[in-house]
């Protein structure tokens, strides 16, 4: 099957040119010239780019309820797995064809994982954390299918374990406070210490994966670094000394600066909010984007991440955060692109496989009417998605 007609995307040249795809078992089989008799899909005029990569998911969380104290209060299990089921289409569907789920609930994200791997549902390719590592917290009750606690290294190195030997892909932890938690904690403020995050890093590396480590303050920032994770979640209180250390140590910053927009973008649905929550996303905003812009011009390696699950933040408007990286941060629209293509596959270890049009690299494409380039909005469009070679959305056929 080729699909014919369009512009395709070289991420590391930051341009388009003519051509056509074949796919072929799951993957880009051909770059060229289409035969005038083949099967082909017309795209004619359309601009074709290699399928995004979002390294910051939550599929289990609803983020239709604005109050943080547990948005599933009295769901039945099995709703969260449809819901996160739905949430997976609904990312495949805007363009997103490999996501990282840092999060989950009560592993339900690992079956839809396996769901869409066995073809039973569509969504992205997954790679899962299962429940986060956490120390002792006020705010394990606000998310009870999603947190594991664990202090001291030997509780850690056995929480970790568990999260593999349940299916988990990589380990989350959490180095710092959260923002959609009680008032009780602080985002400013380190959770876990240095020989806590080493042993969170032993057991990942024991396993050939590696450590995502959410961290707001400062020295949580530092901390991680050091202890070896292989990506700083938010980053938000970054310094000088943070971004030249993720620098010389290599540590990917994956930012989810649309949390806040997501969240206060509705004046009614932020209204219903824990008033300690809303505050926090009030402030944190512009810090988040000046610091964004800090870490690019240190040279910091940005990965795209959404963390689409915090309230109002919802699976489907994922390439928001991309224009946001581009309006409010200094990010030219090609190095947008490729903080959600191919440093995001690197991040993932899978840069010989994914986030780029080349041949013999998985068949995820996806196309939109207008050149991003110009215009980085144009990817909140997707109107075709191949996933794994498979034609998942084209809306040009009705
Ligand atoms: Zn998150």
């Amino acid at each position: 099957m080729w699909l014919k007609g369009g512009q395709l995307y070289d991420v590391d040249n930051g341009s388009f040119a003519t051509g056509d795809i074949r796919l072929d078992g799951g993957r880009i089989a051909e770059i060229g010239r289409a035969p005038s008799d083949a099967p082909a899909v017309d795209l004619d005029g359309a601009y074709l780019l290699p399928g995004f990569i979002d390294c910051h998911v939550h599929i289990c969380v609803n983020t239709e309820s604005a109050d943080g104290n547990n948005p599933w209060r009295d769901a039945l299990p099995a709703t969260i797995a449809l819901w996160a089921a739905r949430a997976a289409r609904r990312l495949v569907r805007c363009g997103i064809t490999t996501a990282r789920d840092v999060g989950g609930w009560d592993y339900h994200e690992i079956a839809v994982r396996e769901a869409i791997e066995t073809g039973w549902i569509e969504g992205p390719r997954l790679l899962c954390s299962g429940k986060i590592l956490s120390i002792t917290s006020s705010t394990r009750p606000y998310y009870p299918g999603m947190y594991e606690e664990a202090d001291g290294p030997d509780a850690v190195r056995h929480a970790a374990r568990k999260q593999l030997a349940n299916g988990a892909n990589l380990i989350k932890v959490l180095a710092s406070g959260a923002v959609n938690s009680t008032k009780y904690e602080r985002a400013d403020a380190i959770q876990y210490r240095p020989e806590e995050l080493r042993a969170a890093v032993e057991i990942a590396d024991d396993n050939f994966t590696h450590v995502a480590a959410h961290a707001h303050a400062t020295e949580a920032i530092k901390n991680a670094i050091l202890a070896g994770c292989r990506s700083v979640e938010h980053g938000t209180y970054g310094s000088d000394e943070t971004f030249r250390l993720m620098v010389e140590h290599g540590t990917y910053m994956v930012p989810t600066i649309c949390t806040a927009h997501a969240f206060l973008q509705d004046p009614a649905f932020a209204a219903k909010a824990l008033p300690h929550a809303r505050e926090r996303y009030e402030y944190l905003q512009t810090i988040r984007y000046a610091n964004l812009n800090k870490a690019r011009e240190t040279g910091v390696k940005v990965a795209m991440g959404t963390d689409v699950g915090t309230p109002g933040n919802h699976c489907g408007d994922n390439m928001q955060e991309v224009a946001l990286m581009v309006e409010r941060c200094g990010f030219a629209p090609a190095d947008a692109i490729r903080s959600a293509t191919t440093i995001a596959a690197e991040l993932l270890g899978l840069d010989e496989e994914i986030g780029r049009l080349k041949q013999g690299f998985a068949g995820d494409v996806i196309a939109v009417d207008r050149n991003p380039l110009d215009d980085i909005n144009a990817l909140r469009d997707v109107f075709f998605v191949a996933a794994r070679g498979q034609i998942v959305r084209n809306d040009r056929i009705h």
